[in-house]
Protein backbone atom coordinates (compact mmCIF):
# COMPACT_ATOMS: atom_id res chain seq x y z
CA UNK A 1 0.00 0.00 0.00
CA UNK A 2 1.16 3.46 -0.89
CA UNK A 3 0.13 6.99 0.44
CA UNK A 4 0.24 10.17 -1.39
CA UNK A 5 -0.94 13.53 -1.64
CA UNK A 6 -2.98 14.20 -4.88
CA UNK A 7 -3.07 17.55 -6.52
CA UNK A 8 -6.99 17.27 -8.06
CA UNK A 9 -6.38 20.61 -10.38
CA UNK A 10 -6.96 22.59 -6.63
CA UNK A 11 -5.98 21.37 -3.80
CA UNK A 12 -3.40 18.23 -2.57
CA UNK A 13 -5.78 15.84 -0.96
CA UNK A 14 -4.35 12.21 0.70
CA UNK A 15 -4.76 8.90 -0.98
CA UNK A 16 -3.97 5.03 -0.73
CA UNK A 17 -3.34 2.98 -3.60
CA UNK A 18 -2.01 -0.72 -3.94
CA UNK A 19 1.36 -1.56 -5.05
CA UNK A 20 2.06 -3.12 -8.02
CA UNK A 21 5.28 -4.71 -9.56
CA UNK A 22 6.95 -2.41 -11.81
CA UNK A 23 7.04 -3.14 -15.53
CA UNK A 24 9.69 -3.00 -18.18
CA UNK A 25 12.45 -0.25 -17.58
CA UNK A 26 10.61 1.00 -14.40
CA UNK A 27 11.47 0.97 -10.92
CA UNK A 28 9.54 0.99 -7.91
CA UNK A 29 11.65 3.69 -5.21
CA UNK A 30 10.48 3.79 -1.90
CA UNK A 31 10.79 7.16 -0.98
CA UNK A 32 12.60 9.01 1.28
CA UNK A 33 12.76 13.05 0.81
CA UNK A 34 10.88 15.06 -1.39
CA UNK A 35 11.93 18.62 -1.11
CA UNK A 36 9.04 21.45 -1.68
CA UNK A 37 10.40 23.32 -4.60
CA UNK A 38 8.64 27.11 -5.41
CA UNK A 39 7.10 25.46 -8.51
CA UNK A 40 5.00 23.02 -6.55
CA UNK A 41 3.66 26.27 -5.00
CA UNK A 42 3.37 27.99 -8.24
CA UNK A 43 1.28 24.72 -9.40
CA UNK A 44 -1.16 24.96 -6.16
CA UNK A 45 -1.92 28.86 -7.23
CA UNK A 46 -2.55 27.75 -10.52
CA UNK A 47 0.37 30.08 -11.80
CA UNK A 48 2.16 26.98 -13.49
CA UNK A 49 0.88 24.14 -15.58
CA UNK A 50 0.86 20.45 -14.25
CA UNK A 51 -1.66 17.61 -15.54
CA UNK A 52 -4.13 16.71 -12.70
CA UNK A 53 -4.83 14.43 -10.87
CA UNK A 54 -1.25 13.82 -10.48
CA UNK A 55 1.13 13.48 -7.20
CA UNK A 56 3.42 16.27 -7.05
CA UNK A 57 7.09 16.70 -6.33
CA UNK A 58 10.19 16.29 -8.54
CA UNK A 59 12.92 16.72 -5.95
CA UNK A 60 13.15 13.29 -4.78
CA UNK A 61 15.38 10.18 -3.70
CA UNK A 62 14.58 7.32 -2.37
CA UNK A 63 15.69 3.08 -2.03
CA UNK A 64 15.05 0.96 -4.94
CA UNK A 65 12.50 -2.12 -3.80
CA UNK A 66 11.68 -3.62 -6.85
CA UNK A 67 12.62 -3.22 -10.25
CA UNK A 68 10.87 -4.39 -13.96
CA UNK A 69 12.37 -7.22 -15.87
CA UNK A 70 13.60 -5.08 -18.33
CA UNK A 71 16.36 -3.13 -15.73
CA UNK A 72 20.08 -3.86 -15.94
CA UNK A 73 22.02 -1.02 -14.09
CA UNK A 74 19.74 -0.43 -11.27
CA UNK A 75 19.14 -2.56 -8.39
CA UNK A 76 17.05 -3.42 -5.00
CA UNK A 77 18.56 -1.82 -2.22
CA UNK A 78 20.33 0.73 -4.34
CA UNK A 79 19.83 4.73 -3.29
CA UNK A 80 18.65 7.37 -6.01
CA UNK A 81 18.25 10.79 -6.52
CA UNK A 82 15.39 11.07 -9.40
CA UNK A 83 16.17 13.45 -12.50
CA UNK A 84 12.26 14.34 -12.75
CA UNK A 85 12.60 15.68 -16.75
CA UNK A 86 12.12 13.18 -19.23
CA UNK A 87 12.63 13.77 -22.91
CA UNK A 88 11.38 11.62 -25.79
CA UNK A 89 14.60 11.01 -27.53
CA UNK A 90 13.40 11.82 -30.86
CA UNK A 91 11.76 15.15 -31.34
CA UNK A 92 14.37 17.28 -33.58
CA UNK A 93 15.74 19.03 -29.99
CA UNK A 94 16.19 15.92 -28.67
CA UNK A 95 18.44 14.37 -31.75
CA UNK A 96 20.30 17.96 -31.23
CA UNK A 97 21.23 17.30 -28.24
CA UNK A 98 18.90 19.47 -26.06
CA UNK A 99 16.85 17.61 -24.65
CA UNK A 100 15.67 20.12 -22.20
CA UNK A 101 13.96 21.56 -24.70
CA UNK A 102 12.53 18.18 -25.89
CA UNK A 103 9.24 18.88 -27.74
CA UNK A 104 7.30 15.99 -25.97
CA UNK A 105 8.97 16.57 -22.63
CA UNK A 106 7.48 15.29 -19.26
CA UNK A 107 7.86 15.50 -15.42
CA UNK A 108 7.94 13.39 -12.50
CA UNK A 109 5.94 15.14 -10.12
CA UNK A 110 4.22 17.44 -12.47
CA UNK A 111 2.74 15.66 -15.36
CA UNK A 112 3.17 12.24 -13.97
CA UNK A 113 2.94 11.02 -10.54
CA UNK A 114 6.10 12.24 -8.26
CA UNK A 115 7.48 12.47 -4.47
CA UNK A 116 5.30 13.49 -2.33
CA UNK A 117 4.27 9.72 -1.82
CA UNK A 118 5.70 6.79 0.17
CA UNK A 119 6.18 5.05 -3.23
CA UNK A 120 7.29 6.05 -6.77
CA UNK A 121 7.37 4.12 -10.40
CA UNK A 122 10.52 5.89 -12.21
CA UNK A 123 11.73 4.79 -15.04
CA UNK A 124 15.25 3.60 -14.99
CA UNK A 125 16.56 6.48 -17.29
CA UNK A 126 16.03 8.91 -14.39
CA UNK A 127 17.95 6.98 -11.81
CA UNK A 128 21.06 8.06 -10.17
CA UNK A 129 23.08 6.82 -7.41
CA UNK A 130 23.86 8.82 -4.80
CA UNK A 131 26.93 8.13 -2.15
CA UNK A 132 26.12 6.99 1.33
CA UNK A 133 27.63 10.12 2.58
CA UNK A 134 24.56 11.94 1.60
CA UNK A 135 21.48 12.19 3.83
CA UNK A 136 18.16 11.66 2.00
CA UNK A 137 17.34 15.65 2.42
CA UNK A 138 20.37 16.27 0.45
CA UNK A 139 19.71 13.77 -2.18
CA UNK A 140 16.60 15.12 -2.70
CA UNK A 141 18.62 19.02 -3.49
CA UNK A 142 20.34 17.17 -6.82
CA UNK A 143 17.51 18.39 -8.69
CA UNK A 144 17.66 21.91 -7.67
CA UNK A 145 21.70 21.49 -7.65
CA UNK A 146 21.25 20.40 -11.14
CA UNK A 147 19.39 23.41 -12.20
CA UNK A 148 21.60 25.83 -10.55
CA UNK A 149 24.86 23.80 -12.42
CA UNK A 150 23.17 23.92 -15.85
CA UNK A 151 23.07 28.27 -15.46
CA UNK A 152 26.24 28.34 -13.84
CA UNK A 153 27.43 27.01 -16.68
CA UNK A 154 25.55 29.01 -19.27
CA UNK A 155 27.18 32.23 -17.46
CA UNK A 156 30.37 31.12 -18.74
CA UNK A 157 32.53 32.87 -15.93
CA UNK A 158 36.01 34.04 -17.13
CA UNK A 159 38.99 34.60 -15.05
CA UNK A 160 38.84 37.63 -13.04
CA UNK A 161 35.42 38.53 -13.85
CA UNK A 162 33.11 40.69 -11.60
CA UNK A 163 29.64 38.73 -10.88
CA UNK A 164 26.18 39.43 -9.00
CA UNK A 165 24.01 37.07 -8.00
CA UNK A 166 20.26 38.85 -7.08
CA UNK A 167 18.75 36.50 -4.81
CA UNK A 168 19.59 35.09 -1.57
CA UNK A 169 17.19 32.02 -1.09
CA UNK A 170 18.06 28.35 -1.86
CA UNK A 171 19.09 29.14 -5.27
CA UNK A 172 20.92 32.02 -4.90
CA UNK A 173 22.74 30.53 -2.32
CA UNK A 174 23.78 27.16 -4.63
CA UNK A 175 24.82 29.66 -7.01
CA UNK A 176 26.70 31.38 -4.76
CA UNK A 177 28.90 28.09 -3.88
CA UNK A 178 29.13 27.27 -7.82
CA UNK A 179 30.26 30.80 -8.59
CA UNK A 180 32.95 30.46 -5.80
CA UNK A 181 34.31 27.37 -7.71
CA UNK A 182 34.90 29.60 -10.78
CA UNK A 183 38.06 32.07 -10.91
CA UNK A 184 35.76 35.02 -10.31
CA UNK A 185 37.19 37.88 -9.00
CA UNK A 186 34.94 38.78 -6.72
CA UNK A 187 31.41 38.07 -6.30
CA UNK A 188 28.76 39.89 -4.73
CA UNK A 189 25.05 39.23 -3.11
CA UNK A 190 21.78 40.97 -3.34
CA UNK A 191 19.08 40.18 -1.03
CA UNK A 192 16.85 42.26 1.39
CA UNK A 193 16.82 39.40 3.88
CA UNK A 194 19.66 40.85 6.38
CA UNK A 195 19.91 37.19 7.98
CA UNK A 196 20.58 35.51 4.32
CA UNK A 197 23.13 38.37 3.11
CA UNK A 198 24.90 37.68 6.88
CA UNK A 199 24.65 34.00 5.87
CA UNK A 200 25.72 34.60 2.10
CA UNK A 201 28.93 36.25 3.57
CA UNK A 202 29.93 33.19 5.66
CA UNK A 203 29.31 31.43 2.26
CA UNK A 204 32.34 33.30 0.29
CA UNK A 205 30.35 36.61 -1.04
CA UNK A 206 32.77 39.13 -1.14
CA UNK A 207 29.94 41.98 0.09
CA UNK A 208 26.03 41.66 0.10
CA UNK A 209 23.68 44.52 -0.31
CA UNK A 210 20.20 45.16 0.43
CA UNK A 211 18.16 45.82 -3.46
CA UNK A 212 16.82 48.45 -1.69
CA UNK A 213 19.62 50.63 -1.00
CA UNK A 214 19.44 53.86 -3.01
CA UNK A 215 23.54 53.79 -3.34
CA UNK A 216 22.72 50.13 -4.58
CA UNK A 217 24.17 50.54 -8.33
CA UNK A 218 26.90 53.34 -7.27
CA UNK A 219 28.25 50.79 -4.54
CA UNK A 220 28.09 48.28 -6.71
CA UNK A 221 30.11 49.61 -9.97
CA UNK A 222 32.82 50.79 -7.39
CA UNK A 223 33.54 47.18 -6.32
CA UNK A 224 32.92 45.54 -9.91
CA UNK A 225 34.85 48.95 -11.69
CA UNK A 226 31.90 50.23 -13.77
CA UNK A 227 29.46 47.25 -13.57
CA UNK A 228 29.43 43.32 -13.22
CA UNK A 229 30.36 41.17 -15.85
CA UNK A 230 27.80 38.59 -15.13
CA UNK A 231 24.53 38.43 -13.50
CA UNK A 232 22.39 35.78 -11.96
CA UNK A 233 18.86 36.62 -11.36
CA UNK A 234 17.83 33.96 -8.69
CA UNK A 235 14.80 35.53 -7.42
CA UNK A 236 11.99 35.33 -10.32
CA UNK A 237 10.09 38.53 -10.34
CA UNK A 238 9.76 41.48 -11.98
CA UNK A 239 11.78 43.81 -9.89
CA UNK A 240 14.69 41.55 -9.10
CA UNK A 241 15.06 41.22 -13.16
CA UNK A 242 15.04 45.13 -13.22
CA UNK A 243 17.67 45.33 -10.28
CA UNK A 244 19.82 42.85 -11.82
CA UNK A 245 19.84 44.57 -15.84
CA UNK A 246 20.26 47.38 -13.83
CA UNK A 247 24.01 46.45 -12.78
CA UNK A 248 24.89 45.07 -15.69
CA UNK A 249 28.16 47.09 -18.11
CA UNK A 250 29.45 46.85 -21.62
CA UNK A 251 29.33 43.44 -22.57
CA UNK A 252 27.99 41.66 -19.06
CA UNK A 253 26.04 38.82 -19.27
CA UNK A 254 22.97 38.66 -17.85
CA UNK A 255 21.40 34.94 -16.52
CA UNK A 256 17.41 34.53 -16.19
CA UNK A 257 17.47 32.22 -13.42
CA UNK A 258 14.40 32.96 -11.55
CA UNK A 259 10.76 31.69 -13.08
CA UNK A 260 9.18 35.23 -13.47
CA UNK A 261 5.29 34.73 -13.84
CA UNK A 262 4.13 34.50 -17.49
CA UNK A 263 2.36 37.58 -17.76
CA UNK A 264 4.54 39.58 -16.32
CA UNK A 265 7.16 42.06 -18.59
CA UNK A 266 9.77 45.10 -18.54
CA UNK A 267 10.43 47.51 -21.15
CA UNK A 268 14.13 47.40 -22.59
CA UNK A 269 15.79 49.85 -25.20
CA UNK A 270 17.50 47.03 -27.87
CA UNK A 271 19.74 49.88 -28.67
CA UNK A 272 21.60 49.90 -24.87
CA UNK A 273 22.02 46.19 -25.97
CA UNK A 274 23.29 46.44 -29.07
CA UNK A 275 25.76 49.51 -28.21
CA UNK A 276 27.23 47.43 -25.21
CA UNK A 277 27.13 44.07 -26.93
CA UNK A 278 25.19 42.51 -23.54
CA UNK A 279 23.81 39.50 -23.83
CA UNK A 280 20.65 37.89 -21.76
CA UNK A 281 20.69 33.87 -21.61
CA UNK A 282 17.49 31.64 -19.95
CA UNK A 283 18.80 29.12 -18.25
CA UNK A 284 15.83 26.24 -18.68
CA UNK A 285 15.85 22.77 -16.33
CA UNK A 286 19.22 20.79 -15.97
CA UNK A 287 20.54 19.17 -19.12
CA UNK A 288 23.22 16.80 -18.99
CA UNK A 289 24.06 18.14 -15.22
CA UNK A 290 22.82 15.52 -13.06
CA UNK A 291 25.44 13.31 -12.43
CA UNK A 292 28.41 16.71 -12.73
CA UNK A 293 25.94 18.04 -9.66
CA UNK A 294 25.84 14.55 -7.40
CA UNK A 295 29.59 14.72 -8.51
CA UNK A 296 30.41 18.32 -6.92
CA UNK A 297 28.80 16.92 -3.51
CA UNK A 298 30.62 13.96 -3.60
CA UNK A 299 34.16 14.93 -4.16
CA UNK A 300 32.73 17.52 -1.34
CA UNK A 301 33.68 20.86 -4.19
CA UNK A 302 29.98 21.76 -3.12
CA UNK A 303 28.70 21.15 0.44
CA UNK A 304 25.22 21.09 1.67
CA UNK A 305 25.43 20.76 5.62
CA UNK A 306 25.47 24.14 6.10
CA UNK A 307 21.80 24.69 4.17
CA UNK A 308 19.35 24.91 6.69
CA UNK A 309 16.56 22.58 5.54
CA UNK A 310 13.42 22.14 7.49
CA UNK A 311 11.40 18.74 7.70
CA UNK A 312 7.84 17.62 7.58
CA UNK A 313 6.42 14.08 7.53
CA UNK A 314 3.95 13.40 4.81
CA UNK A 315 0.88 14.21 6.82
CA UNK A 316 2.01 17.76 7.10
CA UNK A 317 2.51 18.99 3.88
CA UNK A 318 0.56 22.31 4.93
CA UNK A 319 2.71 23.24 6.76
CA UNK A 320 5.50 22.41 4.76
CA UNK A 321 4.00 24.20 2.13
CA UNK A 322 3.26 26.89 4.52
CA UNK A 323 6.99 26.94 5.47
CA UNK A 324 8.26 26.91 1.74
CA UNK A 325 6.00 29.80 1.00
CA UNK A 326 6.84 31.96 3.54
CA UNK A 327 10.67 31.09 3.42
CA UNK A 328 10.71 30.18 7.23
CA UNK A 329 13.91 28.34 6.19
CA UNK A 330 16.14 27.91 2.85
CA UNK A 331 14.85 24.66 2.07
CA UNK A 332 12.06 22.89 3.01
CA UNK A 333 11.22 19.07 2.80
CA UNK A 334 9.22 16.25 3.68
CA UNK A 335 10.63 13.07 5.06
CA UNK A 336 8.87 9.91 4.15
CA UNK A 337 9.31 5.69 5.48
CA UNK A 338 11.56 7.38 7.63
ZN1 LIG B 1 12.01 22.36 -8.49
ZN1 LIG C 1 12.20 15.16 -27.50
Amino acid sequence: MMNAMQFDGKSLNPIERDLRDPEGHEVLLRVQACGICGTDIKILKGESEASPPVILGHEFCGIVEKTGTQVTFVQAGDSISVDPNIACGQCRFCRKGKVHLCENLTAIGVNIDGGFATHCYVPESQCYSIPPSLSPEQAALMEPLSCALYGFQKAEIHSGDAVVIVGGGMIGLLMLKLVRLSPARVVLLVEPDISRRNFGMTQGADAAFDPHDPRLQEKIRTLTRGGADCVIECVGNIQAVKTAYSLLNRGSHLILFGVTHPGHSFALYPYELFKNDIRISGSFLNPGTFQAAIDLVQSKKITLDDIAIHTFPLGEIEHAIENQTEQKSLKTVLTLNP
